[in-house]
């Protein structure tokens, strides 16, 4: 069903809780309403999809249409040896899927819980948390290809997965719109607890179950983060950066308990959130937003800013840390 909402004001729809408004919003929960909405003769003109908005900051009012997939169908598609195929409609809330994964048995997406957002945004930056990636579960992607007002299907690869970044952030851009996703899920244990202090919570609920990895992810994320129904933000608003091996070794010689994640024999991970701590940020205030006191990779809405206070305090906090570090940070968040 097509539902059609015009004026309407997007502070409950955007993680940020910023105050601005769209011309429209058009929800559909059939992958085939897509065929009505983008039919030749009522083809908006300007558009984006909006998921949960939790990784979306508005700067302005949007004088276009919003596409909100509200499908919340999930559907077990088939059986193979260890592996369950499970189809999930975009408009499923990411960690109602989890919940349910793990309610089920099957193994995969523990280490992702509560993740905020949909199952529609999950592929577009391949989110990622405690050692894990969606990319490592999907197995394709369904989306409407507003151009060629196709149906298609991406396999895995085809999704060019990377870290924070797919097809759907580079080529695909702006070009299509995810109606569901398939996940490759296992019987069989397959727990990864190598990330940070993952372990030793799990061991202190009792040992390694799929229960206990998805309740000490839960506890560790909402030590760490702050609620947005509290204070608005978006999780991380910077990505790490991937420098040469050779800038990270120098600051690491530097210094000595930064940390440091190798990628390649050419390329390493630098901690954002390190850098921004470490050039004295973390908690910084400026107006009505900040840097988050926890969670420096965080910036918080304290209450009433607008998208473009966000955005000043980005830029400012991106030049304080190329002045410290030499080390250029960019935005996580999509920016509107
Ligand atoms: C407190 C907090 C913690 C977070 N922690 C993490 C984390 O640990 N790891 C992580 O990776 N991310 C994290 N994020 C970011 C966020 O949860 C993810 O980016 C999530 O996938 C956003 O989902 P959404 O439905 O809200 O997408 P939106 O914010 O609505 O949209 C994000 C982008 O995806 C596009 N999009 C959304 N749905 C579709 C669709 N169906 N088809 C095509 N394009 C679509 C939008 O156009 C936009 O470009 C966090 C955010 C918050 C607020």
């Amino acid at each position: 069903m097509i539902k059609i909402w015009k004026e309407c004001p997007l502070r409950d729809l955007n993680s940020f809780h910023v105050e601005e408004h769209a011309d429209c919003i058009i929800e559909f929960d059939q992958k085939e309403d897509l065929d009505t909405i983008f039919a030749e003769a009522n083809e908006p003109s300007k558009w984006f999809v909006l998921g949960g908005g939790n990784n979306i900051l508005f700067t302005q009012r949007f004088d276009g249409t919003l596409i909100k997939p509200v499908g919340k169908a999930i559907t077990i598609k088939a059986q193979i040896d260890d592996s369950v195929i499970v189809e999930a409609e975009a408009g499923v809330e990411w960690d109602d899927l989890v919940e349910w994964s793990v309610s089920n048995n099957l193994w995969g997406m523990e280490n992702l819980s509560l993740i905020p957002g949909s199952v529609g945004a999950a592929p577009v930056q391949n989110i990622g948390a405690y050692g894990a990636e969606a990319k490592d579960v999907i197995e394709r992607v369904h989306c409407f290809n507003v151009s060629e007002r196709r149906h298609r299907t991406l396999g895995n690869a085809e999704c060019h997965f990377a870290y924070r970044d797919s097809i759907f952030k580079q080529a695909l851009k702006g070009k299509v719109i995810i109606t569901s996703v398939e996940f490759r899920l296992s019987k069989s244990p397959q727990p990864n607890l190598t990330y940070g202090d993952l372990s030793k919570e799990v061991e202190a609920r009792g040992g390694t179950s799929l229960r206990n990895i998805r309740d000490a992810v839960c506890a560790i994320r909402r030590s760490k983060l702050p609620d947005t129904a509290v204070l608005g933000n978006a999780g991380s608003f910077f990505k790490n950066p991937i420098v040469n091996k050779s800038i990270g070794e120098e600051l690491k010689a530097q210094y000595d308990n930064m940390p440091i994640y190798p990628l390649s024999e050419s390329k390493c991970k630098l901690a954002a959130g390190w850098l921004i701590d470490k050039a004295g940020l973390k908690g910084f205030r400026k107006g009505r937003v900040g840097v988050h006191d926890k969670q420096a990779l965080v910036l918080v809405n304290l209450g009433g800013a607008t998208g473009g206070e966000v955005i000043d305090l980005a830029h400012e906090v991106q030049l304080v840390v190329k002045e410290k570090f030499g080390i250029e940070i960019e935005p996580e968040v999509n920016i509107l």
